[in-house]
């Protein structure tokens, strides 16, 4: 016994309980034997062609988990026929369920081998015969992803009401691969055409809008978006890019400046932010550029493309340093908006789908975690029946839960503005939420991901194993990416000071409240208490010089608590909304905004079980069994 307990102190063993003991996790009076105590393994006596035991329960794991991300997350129809007011068109309906399918099985393994065998883009400066190229090489599965990304559809939806809806469901469900070297490609090249389709002159939009929408990877135009320069990325104002009216093309400027983060480097059209010669100092003296990446097909178009950066994340995304040496650009746009059409359309766009993208992320840890836990045994039980996994799971669900709400209900948003019809309020609530929630939700992305790495103990940290690492590292860019918590909380304290959008949210949230089903009566009551808990000091921030208060990023926090906690409850009371988003927002409201005492079972847990009853697939008949 002395020898089993010192193997056991020594850490080597994953396996905390003295044989033959009750393992303080396990149901009353069950007695718990390591397999290692048992007696040999089988492949100890020499018969290494039989499985191990465990390892057919990870084959089981595998063959449990999802072919279809869409049918996987009837969360998502719901959403949208919530927020949408409409059923989901039979179009629509098959539209996803083959993207949802094309995702798990045929973008996941094309991304898969990428990561798995670090096959990530290379910088090709010269051709074979020394022509100076710039041309960057991708893994062929990179090009089979693109194919099936791009055929999906999803660039080519209209600026409109439901286009927005499409968009951001195809996207949805895009990100259940993480960042995969297609999220950032599509999202930099929507917003490219947003801008351009709103804002560009007719000769520029005769020249790239049908490329920019074509749904045919090698033939579409893909876009890309540089604002970053060395000096710094939050403080876009301090760019020192310069724009030169040129002498001989009309219209046309000249580009020169290094910009230093530059992803999609592999774009064929880059929007650029630069001054122009003579323009004042700051955001005011920016104008916004589109640069063909060649003008005659093959030569760059005056710009060298420095190195490739190694990242922690997004790896099978081509991310470089870019000098531009009098390249030929068109403005998007007057050229003393540019500040704007770069918020507007491209960062704005960037921010909505960057929240879309982390709650696919995150749909996808939760479901690698709780299959896995479903088949997974430890102590001779699946790990799925230790209440301590429950809540794990439970938590992840209900915070995926929470950003799929509040993230379709900013899509609604979009696609009123897109459609002409949002009031100057909603067009205040976008402005808030478009922030917050991207804030908010990307943070979720990491936490989730990271809690679900947990539940696959030490299997969840390795790389082949599962998509958790890949997504983990992709979160943490996307926390990153189209401004910094900070700098996001600073923007909203400026924009809630010089616009009053405080009293938009609240009456939206009001409003959202009056719809709410008197089934939630004592939620409700919850959410209007933290909302009037929050008033004072938020107002006391907001009293504070614009951008300023520290402060303030916790009580944003609560804010968009608030907001998502609504947005569950809108969620809960939509009668094809499955039971499971009513557990989660019952769950959620206690979480973060009901007080919760130490040393007992959070009040919150209460909800467990129900939020994990998988939900019904959509058009299945009956629940299946957990
Ligand atoms: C993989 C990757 C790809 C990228 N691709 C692109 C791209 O294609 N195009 C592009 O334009 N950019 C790109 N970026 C850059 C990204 O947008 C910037 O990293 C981001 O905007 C932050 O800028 P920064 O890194 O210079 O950080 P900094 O601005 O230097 O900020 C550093 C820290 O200071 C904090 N901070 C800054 N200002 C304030 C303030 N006023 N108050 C409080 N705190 C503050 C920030 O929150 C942050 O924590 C990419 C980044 C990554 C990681």
């Amino acid at each position: 016994m002395a020898a089993t307990l010192s193997l056991l102190n020594s850490g080597t063993s994953t396996n905390l309980v003295e044989p033959g003991e009750t393992s303080p996790n396990a149901s009353a009076g069950e007695t718990i034997y390591p397999d290692w105590f048992l007696g040999p393994r089988k492949d100890d006596d020499g018969t290494m062609n039989e499985e191990q035991p465990g390892r057919e329960d990870l084959i089981r794991w595998r063959a449990a988990k999802p072919s279809n991300f869409f049918r996987a997350i009837p969360q998502l129809a719901s959403s949208i026929e919530l927020r949408m007011g409409s059923p989901l068109s039979p179009r629509l309906e098959k539209e996803l369920d083959t993207f949802g399918r094309d995702v798990a099985l045929v973008i996941e393994p094309a991304v898969d081998v990428q990561e798995r065998n670090r096959e990530f883009p290379k910088l090709h400066s010269f051709d074979e015969i020394g022509r100076h190229v710039e041309r960057v090489e991708f893994h062929p599965d990179h090009d089979v992803a693109s194919k099936a990304s791009w055929g999906s559809g999803m660039l080519a939806t209209p600026l409109s009401f439901e286009g927005a809806f499409e968009l951001a469901a195809q996207f949805f469900l895009l990100s259940h691969v993480g960042e995969g070297g297609q999220a950032c490609p599509i999202v930099c090249t929507i917003g490219l055409r947003r801008a351009i389709e709103h804002r560009a002159s007719p000769e520029i939009k005769d020249r790239y809008l049908k490329g920019l929408t074509d749904t045919e990877a090698t033939t579409a135009l893909r876009g890309s978006q540089f604002l970053t320069e060395v000096q710094g990325g939050s403080d876009v104002g301090a760019n020192v890019t310069q724009a030169t009216p040129d002498a001989e093309v009309p219209d046309a400027w000249r580009i020169n400046g290094e910009k230093w983060f530059c992803s999609v480097a592999d774009a064929d059209l880059f929007a650029v932010t630069a001054r122009p010669v003579g323009a004042g100092p700051g955001t005011k003296g920016l104008a916004c550029f589109v640069i063909p990446r060649s003008l005659d097909g093959t030569t760059p178009n005056g710009f060298r493309l420095r190195r490739l950066k190694d990242k922690l994340g997004t790896r099978s995304l081509a991310s470089g340093e870019i000098d531009f040496e009098n390249a030929l650009g068109w403005p998007i746009g007057p050229l003393d908006e540019g500040f704007h059409v770069a918020v507007d359309e491209l960062l704005n766009t960037s921010r909505w789908l960057n929240a879309v993208g982390s709650t696919g992320i995150m749909s996808r840890a939760y479901l690698e975690a709780f299959t896995f836990a479903q088949h997974r045994k430890a102590f001779g039980v699946a790990i799925l029946k230790y209440q301590a996994v429950q809540n794990e799971l439970a938590r992840m669900k209900l915070e995926t839960s929470a950003a799929l709400a509040s993230t379709f209900a900013l899509t609604g948003l979009v696609g009123k503005i897109d459609e002409g019809t949002a009031t100057k309020s909603e067009r205040n609530v976008h402005r808030f939420l478009v922030n917050a929630n991207k804030y908010v939700t990307s943070i979720a992305a990491t936490d989730v991901v990271h809690r679900a790495i947990e539940v696959l103990g030490g299997n969840g940290t390795i790389e082949d194993f599962s998509p958790l690492p890949r997504l983990y590292r992709d979160a943490i860019v996307f926390e990153s990416w189209e401004g910094t918590h900070n700098v996001l909380c600073a923007q909203v304290h400026r924009d809630c000071i010089r616009l009053g959008l405080l009293n938009d949210i609240n009456e939206w949230i009001a409003q959202e409240l009056s719809h709410v089903s008197t089934t939630f009566d004592v939620e409700r009551s919850h959410v209007v208490d933290a909302l009037a808990a929050l008033q004072p000091g938020v107002s006391e921030s907001l009293a504070k010089p614009a951008g300023t208060d520290a402060n303030f990023r916790e009580l944003l926090t609560g804010l968009v608590r608030v907001v998502q906690a609504t947005c569950l409850l809108r969620e809960a009371s939509f009668s094809n909304m499955d039971a499971g988003v009513a557990a989660a927002s019952s769950a959620f409201i206690l979480l973060h905004l009901v007080n919760q005492e130490f040393g007992t079972l959070p009040e919150w847990t209460k909800h467990t079980a129900a939020i994990l009853i998988p939900s019904i697939p959509r058009g299945a008949q009956t629940h299946p069994q957990m």
